[in-house]
């Protein structure tokens, strides 16, 4: 395995005094093998049962991080960007005009479904689709009226699950868009259900990356189309075995504003699809077709609407716009990569 995820401790927004301490320990476990991939150690005992509990309250942490974080921010998001919470996909190098944001966001929607190999021909629709960490439902609402699927959506956060109702309401699919607060990682649905898995920029917030793309797995009917759209960071060299110190410190940066738990790589992703006999996997790196996302985001947030509504919004709304530049410097140095991994389930 040459590839290593680094552990974040989630728990950090609400322990600041822990921060070093923590970090340390972040740094200490960049050196082991990832979480999710790591072979279980066989004895059990009371420190197997004591890490097992203090890693289920992290979790629970997290969760309860991101849920704020979502129910903070995504007013002030939906009243700048609308209702895509993910980036946008840009020709390369092309320097992209400020109207260009919405129509790039729902590009990356296609763009997606096009590298997936999901079909345009009407009768091969999925019929059922489900959106895991939905947001306000913007893909759920944009795939429910391309393909006439039903599509189910689920989110941490309370507040986007009912944002996204309503605006399902407004444009008459609440027949077939449905959307209720869940975790990805122990999805509320039977197994075999879907035929499009759609997880559009969740896939960072997870913090068991192999559980995560196993429930995609699971709930995808055989012959279901699997796409995964997310940041990672870079793979490592064979010379490697875990991201350098400086890049470590950037992304606990970042982790600690956007509640982010492991970072992995796109090739840990393929491990583990290949671990679970998907098919045809195959990825991408998409860094610079999104290079001009962030830089507009900063520029939305310097606008007079942009600056007075992130004071309204609440610390860790500000605290994500602060760390804005972070994510450009991961790109920059080529540290952090959008990535995307499709894949099917076997028939
Ligand atoms: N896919 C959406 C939103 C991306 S924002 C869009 O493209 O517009 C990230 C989303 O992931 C948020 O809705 C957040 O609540 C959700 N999320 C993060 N962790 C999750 C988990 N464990 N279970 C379900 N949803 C999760």
């Amino acid at each position: 395995m040459a590839a290593r995820l680094h552990r974040h401790a989630s728990e950090l927004p609400s322990l600041p005094l822990r921060l070093s301490a923590s970090r340390t320990r972040l740094l200490e476990a960049a050196n082991r093998p990832p979480s999710a991939l790591r072979l279980r150690p066989k004895s059990c005992g009371p420190a197997r049962v004591m890490a097992a509990a203090a890693s289920a309250t992290a979790e629970e942490g997290l969760k309860k991080g991101i849920a704020e974080f979502y129910d903070q921010s995504s007013g002030l998001w939906e009243d700048i960007w609308g209702d895509h919470m993910h980036h946008g996909f840009y020709d390369r190098g092309v320097t992209a005009s400020i109207d260009d944001h919405r129509a790039a966001q729902i590009r990356m929607i296609e763009e997606a479904l096009r590298f997936a190999g999901v079909s345009d021909d009407p009768s091969k629709n999925p019929k059922k689709v489900v959106d895991v960490g939905c947001g306000i439902g913007g893909s759920s609402r944009y795939l429910s009226k391309k393909f006439e699927a039903q599509c189910e959506g689920i989110t941490l956060s309370p507040v986007q699950a009912q944002r996204a109702h309503n605006l399902a309401v407004v444009e008459g699919l609440a027949d077939r868009v449905t959307f209720q607060v869940a975790d990805a990682l122990e999805q509320p649905f039977s197994d075999g259900q879907f035929d499009l898995v759609w997880s559009m920029e969740s896939g960072e917030h997870m913090p068991d990356k192999k559980k995560f793309v196993g429930e995609l797995a699971r709930v995808a009917a055989p012959g279901a189309t699997i796409i995964i759209v997310t940041w990672c960071h870079r793979d490592l060299l064979p010379s490697e075995d875990t991201l350098l110190p400086e890049e470590l410190n950037l992304l606990n940066k970042i982790c600690d504003a956007y509640y982010l738990p492991s970072w992995c790589s796109a090739a840990d992703y393929i491990e583990i699809a290949q671990s679970l006999s998907l098919e045809n996997i195959k990825i991408a790196d998409w860094s610079e077709n999104v290079a001009p996302f962030w830089p507009a985001v900063i520029r939305s947030a310097l606008t007079w609407q942009g600056f007075t509504s992130l004071l309204q919004s609440g610390w860790k709304t500000i605290k994500g716009a602060l760390a804005m530049p972070l994510m450009i410097e991961g790109y920059n140095k080529k540290l952090i990569k959008f990535a995307i991994i499709t894949c099917r389930k076997p028939e």
